[in-house]
């Protein structure tokens, strides 16, 4: 599908790596491959490689491949979910006596699945503010560190952390950083590029698009070694071999969702970028948590890291208490988490996605309500969000 000396445009990756016409039929769209098993010609003669399912299928390969361009790895493999890849991931890097670092605002759940999962295995883990170089300079372990865990932007309060910053510090002890690259999406921001060894996703979010199917991916280059071994073989083993694969359905409809990518992450990031600034100033909002502002702290790394700001917007309320009745009087922006659909959704992280961090130092403050920005009309989302402001 490309020309030999231009780069192919992000749209049109989108729309066609990884999906080749079907031979037999010349079928534009490439089958849901409901399979479980495949007829081996003689013992040990595989079609194009695939036997099992769990190793393999070909609407998830067609999935693999598109993750891969998009990021600009070499290497993608689906998972039935964001964690599932996470897990499957740090299996192949870590084991009892290494160190993770992470910020200490990534998604509660990547937390949980290393402070719970992992550190009882002996693995150590610990947090920092990412979005700062010299705290990270000082919390790494030089032997010890194997992976550094980057979100950016971050949950909820929107912080940005230099990805290229972080990249040199932690290769300086020889620890692979790991991007998890859910709320930009590789339309906005491209951590390979920027120096980054790993992308992780929930595909769930802005990649399928449209809240129907859960889902995750990690997207490797074919250089980055772990001891001996290529990081690339140990995911693929540990993948077929853990087995959290996605099914067939959930790889076509995450390939479909992705096709609108582009134009669903330009019209997600104009209408927060309207929203930001026409709620900047209004005497009940005391914040918002844009980095499309200019006053956002992070704003000029993300003008240079990320090619827009993205769709989720957080609010802190001038009457702290207001907040809650705030996030369940909005109508069209629904009361719900998760995040990244083309309907605008609503969150209220105290007691939803940051409940289980109440009472500690990564606890979300109760005057703070998150927005997932939809593709609606914006003066309609506008207008929704004006009037529940005027009910508090
Ligand atoms: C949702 C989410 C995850 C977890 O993904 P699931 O698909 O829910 O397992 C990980 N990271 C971020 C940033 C997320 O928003």
């Amino acid at each position: 599908m490309t020309q030999p000396d231009r780069p192919t445009a992000f749209s049109t990756t989108a729309i066609h790596a990884g999906q080749e016409l079907d031979p037999t039929t010349g079928a534009v769209i490439p089958p849901v491959y409901f399979t479980t098993t495949f007829v081996q010609d003689g013992i040990g003669g595989f079609r194009n490689g695939y036997e099992y399912a769990r190793g393999g299928n070909p609407t998830r390969t067609a999935l693999e491949t598109l993750l891969a361009a998009l990021e600009g790895g070499d290497r993608a493999f689906s998972f039935a979910s964001g964690l599932a890849a996470e897990d499957t991931l740090l299996r192949a890097i870590v084991g009892p006596n290494d160190h993770v670092l992470m910020g200490n605002d990534v998604y509660g759940g990547s937390h949980r699945l290393v402070s719970r999962a992992f550190v009882p295995w002996g693995v150590s883990l610990s947090t920092v503010n990412m979005s700062d170089p010299d705290a990270v300079r000082a919390a790494i372990r030089p032997a010890a560190t194997k992976v550094v865990w980057i979100e950016t932007p971050s949950n909820p309060l929107m912080k940005i952390t230099d990805i290229a910053a972080v990249v040199e510090i932690a290769h300086a002890v020889g620890a692979i950083v790991v991007v998890d690259n859910t709320f930009a999406s590789p339309y906005l921001q491209q951590p390979l590029s920027l120096g980054a060894d790993v992308v992780v996703h929930s595909t769930t979010k802005y990649l399928g698009g449209h809240s129907d199917v859960l889902g995750g991916a990690v997207i490797v280059r074919n250089d980055t070694m772990v001891g001996e071994e290529r990081l690339a073989d140990k995911v693929a083993f540990l993948q077929f071999g853990v087995g959290a694969v996605s099914g067939p359905m959930d790889a076509w409809l995450t390939i479909r969702g992705i096709k609108t990518l582009a134009l669903r992450m330009e019209r997600h990031s104009s209408n927060a970028q309207t929203i930001a600034e026409r709620l900047l100033g209004h005497p009940k909002v005391s914040h918002v948590y844009y980095p499309g502002l200019p006053d956002h702290p992070g704003h000029s790394i993300a003008a240079t890291q990320m090619k827009a700001f993205g769709g989720m917007i957080s609010l802190r309320l001038a009457d702290g208490p207001t907040a809650r009745k705030f996030a369940e009087t909005t109508k069209l922006f629904q009361l719900a988490e998760s995040l990244g659909g083309v309907e605008s959704l609503m969150c209220y992280p105290a007691e939803m996605t940051h409940a289980s961090v109440r009472g500690t130092s990564l606890e979300v403050p109760e005057s703070v309500v998150r927005l997932s920005v939809g593709i609606e009309g914006v003066d309609d989302l506008l207008a929704d969000l004006l009037a529940a402001l005027d009910q508090v």
